[in-house]
């Protein structure tokens, strides 16, 4: 403690870390730090990793686009069950009425 304020001599580290949306963050650690495995992305916030090739997956994202992507696929489901309610009440509407005029 206190060291951080007068740490302008402290030799630095650059680290890079990489998330699952390919981004690549630059962190800069003290040399005597411990740097860690992971870090969250500042860019989308997912984890990132030192390994390039395998950053960690984004479980945190999926459910919630999946519960999304559920919610808004009844909401169409009902929305053209009702227009095609709509569409045949509709049809048979003129049906009854054409067969009262003619
Ligand atoms: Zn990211």
């Amino acid at each position: 403690m206190g060291e951080a304020e007068r740490g302008e001599a402290a030799p630095r580290q650059p680290v890079t870390y990489f998330c699952a949306n390919e981004h690549r963050s630059v962190v800069t650690f003290s040399i005597e730090a411990q740097v860690p495995d992971t870090w969250d992305c500042p860019k989308c916030g997912l984890p990132a990793s030192l390994d390039s090739e395998n950053p960690p997956p984004a479980p945190k994202i999926e459910p919630y686009k999946t519960h999304l992507a559920y919610v808004k696929e009844r909401r169409s489901d009902k929305e053209a069950a009702d227009i095609l309610d709509e569409a045949l009440a509709l049809l048979r509407s003129r049906r009854k009425s054409g067969d009262i005029i003619f």
